[in-house]
């Protein structure tokens, strides 16, 4: 949903939106959803180690690094965070992120929970963090296949990593089940909509309410 004028002009702090789920949960199609739908968000593009996907472009989708410049990257503290997940790094450069923030612009991360984990520790007041489960692992699993960029080795893999980065459900502020896309789409954009009108993430309605209560009425 789209801000009115006056709300938009009432100066906020930037939101930190951080998305999480198994592979295949829904999470990569809500948040391209969420960045077509409402263009105050920017992406965080995360850089890694992992062979690029035949769809995928590099600086669009991911900075895609060797494991040696992913090291560099690291020991230059250029890294927000970063985590080793199905045997690849990955992690987001800490340039954008903090500029966004330091410019009140709204940033959308997707991560796992271990970069939440420390993602929270960093900008604690400034995150905002849903997690997207499956409505049952059978479906989970069937995803997986359909989507079929990976190999089968590759499936079982995220099948069993998906298990362990759903025991971290509750580390999160917020959790939607995507049975239906368009459901569970809707109910992100009601939580960034919430969070928006967030009263301390609003410094400017100070001098809103300041000139509203001033206001002379004939
Ligand atoms: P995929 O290889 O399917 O693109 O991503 C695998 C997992 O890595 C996903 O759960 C994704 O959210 C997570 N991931 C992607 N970028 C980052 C990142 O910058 N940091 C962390 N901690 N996880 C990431």
């Amino acid at each position: 949903m789209a801000d009115t004028p006056l709300t938009a002009s009432i100066r906020r702090r930037g939101l930190m939106l951080v998305l999480s789920s198994p592979s295949g949960a829904g999470k990569s199609t809500i948040a391209r959803n969420l960045l077509e739908d409402d263009p105050a968000f920017e992406l965080s593009i995360s850089v890694t180690t992992r062979a690029r996907r035949g769809s995928e472009i590099d600086g669009r989708h991911y900075h895609f690094r060797s494991a040696r410049q992913f090291e560099i990257m690291r020991d230059n503290d250029e890294l927000l965070e970063w985590a080793e997940v199905h045997g690849n790094f990955y992690a987001t450069p800490r340039a954008p992120a903090e500029k966004a923030l330091a410019e009140g612009r709204d940033m959308l991360f997707d991560i796992d929970w271990q970069g939440a984990e420390q993602l929270r520790e960093k900008m604690r007041a400034d995150i905002v963090s849903i997690f997207i489960l499956p409505p049952s692992m059978g479906e989970l699993k069937d995803r997986l296949r359909r989507r079929a960029e990976d190999q089968d080795s590759v499936i079982a893999a995220r099948l069993q990593n998906a298990r362990d980065e759903i025991e971290h459900w509750r580390d999160y502020d917020y959790i939607v089940i995507n049975e239906d896309l368009d459901t569970a789409f809707s109910e992100v954009k009601a939580i960034v909509t919430a969070e928006r009108l967030r009263r301390d993430r609003r410094p400017g309605l100070f001098d809103f309410v300041t000139g509203l209560l001033d206001e002379k009425l004939d």
